[in-house]
Formats: structure tokens, sequence, C-alpha cells
């Protein structure tokens, strides 16, 4: 799982297809052999042990983990995606980058000046990057309430607020927002930090390694970020007030405002370029109608994530989500074993989700099969959270006939709906998420997203720590059951009589 510096404000994409409603007949199979606690414990154990170095794409461990979920996905009688160059992987090149230095001049009414250096950070595009005698426009949000870009910014060095507009439908994210200017011929971006993020917080997660898809659309040449002081003096040296600024680009209407301030801009960074894998297998349908089910999970963590002096530098990622992968590679021994379904089933382990669902993105783009041929994504991510018993969520609700399906398997399987919505804060932190921009109907369900306090306590403790590791205290319950709930939907979702599918 994925954490992003911002509250979500929209749930686009997901729910967007809606169908005639009306609970749809559900066969569950009371044949398949139950997950045990036991079966799980066993692959998080070895995924999230150490020789795996915390599963970082692009490392040993990567290696590791691709051999050990190919090996178990053969032994379940999976197969290689037929006409795939490299059988069971997708390769997804990606490019990391660190910036190394970065200055930056300013120039206002023939004065030069500079900021504080803990003001400013750069992050180049390229290893080297320099731009001079860039002319500065302050664009607010950088867009207008209609959502395009407000203001022309050919070639110039757009300064940008952090914090989501207050107006228009969709509200996108600096990010998206920073690609929009870059589209719209920006030279550089300068995004102007939120009071929300702590300035020296921010600071250190811009300063480390950043990693992008190779085929991305190329960002900003110089990249940015200023603290709300810098930013204040910069405009202060320009004849206006950082308040009064913030103010006017509230409104829909806000067309940026050009600053009598050029600048110069220098960064450094190193720059990797590598490929990681998804790793993808198929299970062949009995009376294959065109239509397929998706299970997914991201088989990467963090790596190496601790300071050279710390005792444990190892992030495991057991709950995040090598629980995840246990229940994929049993999921998938129990559809291989049972009844064979109607439809085709794909398995997916996903890379690089916690670089930005890189690899579920990569796929969205370079899918293997029509994605409109995909009846639904089942996306399973940080499921060792909840004891048995705990009642099933569901990100990406809100299509009547998926969510009857899914209430259906599981009041069979004697499990409790949770239907708060709580959940929901979620969906853009799993790698669900890119296929549903894209149009797949893409739910992730189970009970980790369903009891908040249980999974706040995780969020607030091991999360994305070097303590994520393999242990009995991790509670299982809940994901064996998750992982009966799974093969059971697997099965209702892959019957050409009882799911039209879509
Ligand atoms: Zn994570």
């Amino acid at each position: 799982m994925r954490w992003v510096m911002q509250k979500m404000t929209f749930r686009a994409g997901l729910a967007a297809i809606a169908l005639a409603a009306g609970p749809a007949p559900v066969a569950v199979f009371a044949a398949d052999a139950p997950v045990t606690e036991a079966q799980l414990a066993e692959h998080i154990k070895l995924l999230a042990s150490d020789a795996f170095e915390g599963r970082a794409p692009g490392t040993e461990g990567e290696d590791r983990t691709i051999a050990y979920i190919v090996g178990e996905w053969a032994k379940a009688g999976l197969g290689a995606v037929p006409g795939s160059v490299t059988p069971w992987l997708q390769p997804v090149p990606l490019v990391e980058s660190q910036p190394v230095s970065g200055t930056a001049k300013f120039k206002a009414g023939g004065r030069d000046f500079a900021l504080g250096d803990d003001a400013i950070i750069l992050t180049g595009r390229e290893a080297s990057v320099s731009l001079t005698d860039v002319p500065a426009i302050f664009v607010g949000y950088g867009v207008d309430g209609a959502g395009k870009v407000n203001a022309d910014v050919t070639g110039k060095l757009a300064i940008m607020l952090f914090d989501n507009a207050p107006f228009g439908e969709k509200l996108p994210r600096y990010r998206e927002r920073r690609q929009m200017l870059a589209d719209a011929g920006a030279a550089g971006v300068l995004v102007i930090a939120t009071d929300a993020v702590p300035w020296a917080e921010l600071r250190e997660s811009l300063g480390s390694k950043a990693t992008r898809l190779a085929d991305a659309k190329p960002g900003p040449q110089v990249s940015g970020f200023l603290s709300g002081e810098g930013a204040d003096a910069l405009l202060a040296k320009a004849g206006q007030k950082g308040a009064a600024m913030r103010e006017a680009a509230k409104s829909p209407g806000y067309r940026g405002l050009a600053l009598p301030v050029t600048a110069d801009l220098a960064a450094t960074s190193t720059i990797r370029a590598y490929d990681s894998h998804n790793i993808i297998a198929k299970l062949p349908g009995a009376k294959p109608d065109g239509k397929a089910v998706l299970f997914l999970g991201h088989w990467d963590h963090l790596g190496v994530c601790g300071k050279e002096d710390d005792a444990d530098r190892i992030c495991n990622g057991a709950v995040d989500n090598a629980s995840g992968i246990a229940v994929l590679i049993e999921v998938a021994k129990r559809l291989a074993a049972g009844d064979r379904a109607d439809r085709d089933i794909y398995f997916m382990a996903t890379t690089a989700e916690e670089k930005g669902l890189l690899g579920a993105h990569y796929f969205a783009d370079h899918p293997v099969l029509p994605l409109g041929d995909i009846t639904v994504a089942l996306n399973i991510d940080t499921i060792a959270i909840s004891p048995r018993g705990t009642p099933v969520a569901t990100i990406g609700r809100g299509n009547p006939a998926y969510d009857a399906v899914i209430r259906n398997v599981a009041t069979k399987l004697g499990r409790k709906l949770d239907e708060d919505g709580e959940a929901d804060a979620f969906v853009q932190r799993q790698d669900g998420w890119a296929l549903g921009a894209k149009g797949v109907t893409s739910l992730m369900a189970g009970g980790s997203f369903s009891d908040m306090p249980l999974l706040e306590a995780f969020l607030g403790s091991d999360y994305h720590r070097a303590s994520d590791n393999f242990s009995d205290n991790i509670p299982l319950g809940g994901a064996a059951e998750d992982a009966d709930l799974h093969v059971a939907l697997g099965r209702a979702f892959a019957n050409v009589e009882s799911w039209p599918g879509k």
C-alpha cells in the first residue's frame, strides 16, 4: 500500500460505469479447500525474510521474489501468457533519479538575490540541467475552474501552489498539475509547499530517490519546491504580498501574474535506468467467452530502508504486501485444483507499487489482454490486518451489479458486509486505481479496510518501517478468510451463466 501526502477527495473512474442493478444469482463452490493461516504464514515468512532484501525492484531481492512466485504458480498449474516475449514476466522499464545538487539565483529589477539554501530544493529531469534568465510567473493552482492550464507558461518558470484548488469538479493533485504545466511548455515548475506537511519532512522526502516509468511523459526540465516563507520572500522581491496572491488564486477564473523576476536554475542528479517486472500468469477457462477475471497484488516493497547504523535496515514488508502475494498464491492453487471456471483467470504480481503504482500503470498502458475483456480486477494488498469475523469492506464500490456479487458471495460464506464507505479513502492508494483510471472495474474487497482502528494502528506503527516483519503476532485469520472470499469471487465472476461479464 502506498501513502500519499494528500487527503483523497474524489472517486472518479472506478465507480463510473453503472450497470443496470439487480442481484445476480451467484455460484459459490463448497468444494474448494479453505485456505489456512499456516499456508499463508509459510509464504509470508519466506517472502519477508532478509534473504529477499525487502523486495526492492531492480535488486537480487526481485530475482528471488520472481523465482518464488513463478515457482508457486507453476506448481499450482498456471501457465505463462501465450505469446509473451518473456514468459511469465512483463518487463517494466524504470528510471530512478536522485538529486545531487541544485542552485537557484533570481534577479528582480536588475538586482540579484538568492533564497536561503533551506528554502528551496531543485531536481533536474536529466543528469545535468541548467536554465538561465527564465521569466517567472505565479500561476496559483495552475488550473482554472474548467481544469485547464490557466496561463501562458511557455518557456517560463511557473510557481504553483501545492494544495488542491478550492474549485472545480476534478481536483488534480499537484503532480498532475505540474505535468500539465510541463505539457503546456513550462521550462520549470516550483511548487510552494503546503502548511499541511512540515517543510523539513517534505525536504527530506524530495531529496531521496524518485522513480518513474521510462516511457512517462517528460516533466519540466527543472522542478522544485519552495518553503512557504521562501515563496513569500520571492514574491516580496517582486513587489507582491504572498497572502494576497494566495487569496486571489482562489478564484476559478484566476489567470496568473507574470513577475518582474528572472531565474537561473541548475540541478544535477544521478540517473539509473533499469527493468523491473510484473509477473503475469494465466489459468485458461473451461468455457472461455472472451472475458476474463484479473487478480493482482504488488510483490515489491521498500528494500533496504534504514540508516547504516540501524540494527534492522531492511523493510521486509510482511503485511505490505507479502500477505497479499501469499493470498494470490493460495487462491491460484484453489482455482487451478478445483472445478475449472468458465472464463480465463489471470494472476498478476505487480512491481513498483510503492513507487507510485508504476507496474500497474505500465500494465494498464501495455496490457497483455485487451482491457475491455477484463470483467473485474480484484486487487489484494495489505491483507493481514484483521481477525476472522471482520466484515467485508470493498474499495471501488458503487456499481450495483458488482456490489451485488460481492454481497451474495460474502453472505454465502457467512461474512457480514461493511458498507459505510470509509474504505473509499484508500481508492487512489492501491494498484486498482491505475486500472480503474482506464475504465476497468477494479475492486479491493476484504476485512483489512473495514476495521479502521485496526488499520490505523498498523499505519501508525509497522507500516513502511523495518518492523513490518513476519511474526506469529500478525493476524492471519482475516487474511485466510479473505482468501476464501477471493476464491469464491473468482468463481462467481468467471461463471458465464451467473455473471454476464458486463
Ligand atoms: Zn506500501
